[in-house]
């Protein structure tokens, strides 16, 4: 194992996250011997997925964090720091202590970026005036305390531009917390708006139908190409531009007594900036091989890879295994066999119980995992989403375990 700067390692991985823990097990699963490297600067790893059930009320917040050092493969060198920069024709990574790493081959998964600042006065009123998000930790239990505590006024969900994580997180939200409202008896006192800076509520036509019965169901108005613009917290108003159809804008401004917001999502800016990145700013690749288009030792999954996939823990799922048969076969000059279809699945949360899974690859093109029609809300889908996943994740898929993810061939 390579211990002083100059030395090479044969796998470095830029974040410890859902992608860079995934790829890194598959990886040392097939090959123990491998010299590795993650990069990772937080000594806490979140279960992101249930911080939607968190903000239902329906999971321990405590239970979505784990520490870094349990989860980093034993045979891996954890280096606790943040890489600031890419040199891939030299084959360095730069670190934010001025060091460099290099390597044969590079996996780059550090996420996304949640953009809370291109919203104004949005950071100040985060988590106080009932302003609320499921994409925070620290966040997720504030959404459950404001959702028990309306019980009369007006209640606003909002969606940014695509690409985000979870692209059904935002309605999972406003479903969960309609559902409470409604077991409670409040439902019919509460104004539920959802506002949408896209203009249809899923982006695979199939799911529509099953969630908009929800939608009426609850009483939800949706407001669609509205995106949220600024926030002012005292005054519990929030500010909207829509776009018309002739691309004419007007702004409106609504009274809350509760806002769950949604940030607007982009690569992080050292992928941005990098010659790693394409024209939209995240990692470059084949959408098939998850390779890098001219740097060949460069593999990336998760949600900083450009394939046009829904980005979600789901899809490193089947990402994961691919990146590893893929990088493994370049290290040993074998041809590359593992191809990515696209794969991801968004469990719509539609009520405390029932669950529509939404799976599907490239271009909205569904892959079912169940022979069973999956546009219906389903009471198993639910365990699944609230029992099995979690398990899945830590038990499986961050230690190499790869069920029902065998790649297919290229
Ligand atoms: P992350 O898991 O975010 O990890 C990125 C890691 O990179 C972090 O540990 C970070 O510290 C590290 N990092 C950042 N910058 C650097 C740097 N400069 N150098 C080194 N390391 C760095 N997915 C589903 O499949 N199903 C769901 O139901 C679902 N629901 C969701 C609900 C919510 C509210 C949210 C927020 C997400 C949800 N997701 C869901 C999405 C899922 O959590 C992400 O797609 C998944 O975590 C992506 O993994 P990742 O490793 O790419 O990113």
């Amino acid at each position: 194992m390579p211990m002083d700067e100059m030395s090479v390692w044969d796998v470095v991985v830029v974040g410890g996250g859902a992608a860079g823990i995934a790829a890194a097990a598959s990886l040392l699963k097939r090959n123990p011997s491998l010299s590795m490297a993650i990069v990772e600067p937080s000594d806490r790893h979140y279960y992101q997925p249930a911080w939607t059930l968190v903000g239902g009320g329906c999971f321990n917040p405590a239970e979505t964090c784990r520490s870094t050092a349990s989860l980093i493969p034993f045979n891996a060198k954890w280096i606790r720091n943040r890489v600031t920069r890419f040199l891939p024709q030299h084959n360095l990574v730069a670190l934010d202590n001025g060091q460099h790493l290099s390597y044969r081959s590079l996996v780059v998964a550090p996420g996304l970026e949640l953009d809370w600042g291109a919203i104004a006065g949005l950071q100040e009123t985060l988590g106080k005036n009932g302003v609320t998000s499921n994409y925070r930790y620290d966040l997720a239990p504030y959404t459950w305390e404001c959702v028990q505590s309306l019980k009369k006024g007006r209640a606003l969900f909002t969606q940014p531009a695509m690409p985000i994580k979870c692209a059904g997180a935002p309605q999972k939200a406003m479903y969960l917390s309609c559902h409470h409202w409604e077991k409670q008896g409040h439902l019919g006192d509460i104004d539920v708006q959802f506002h949408n800076t896209g203009g249809v509520l899923f982006g695979v036509s199939e799911f529509v139908p099953p969630l908009m019965e929800y939608v009426k169901r609850y009483g939800a108005n949706l407001n669609f190409t509205s995106t949220l613009i600024a926030v002012d917290g005292p005054a519990k108003t929030a500010t909207f531009r829509d776009t018309a159809e002739d691309g004419s804008t007007r702004e409106r401004t609504e009274s809350f007594d509760m806002l769950h917001v949604v940030p607007p999502q982009r690569a992080p800016a050292f992928i941005r900036d990098s010659e790693l990145a394409n024209e939209g700013g995240w990692v470059a690749v084949d959408e098939a091989s998850l390779q890098h288009p001219h740097y060949t030792n460069v593999f990336s999954l998760g949600d900083a890879c450009g394939a046009s996939n829904a980005k979600t823990a789901a899809a490193v799922r089947k990402q994961a295994p691919v990146v590893a048969e893929n990088l493994l076969a370049h290290l040993d000059n074998r041809p590359m066999t593992a191809r990515y279809t696209g794969y991801g699945a968004c469990p719509l949360t539609v009520e405390q119980g029932k669950v529509v899974l939404a799976e599907f690859g490239y271009g909205g093109k569904l892959q079912p995992s169940f022979p069973l029609n999956p546009a219906v809300a389903r009471t198993s889908m639910w365990w699944l989403k609230r029992y099995a996943m979690p398990r899945i994740y830590f038990s499986m898929m961050l230690k190499g375990h790869e069920w029902l993810a065998k790649p297919e061939k290229l």
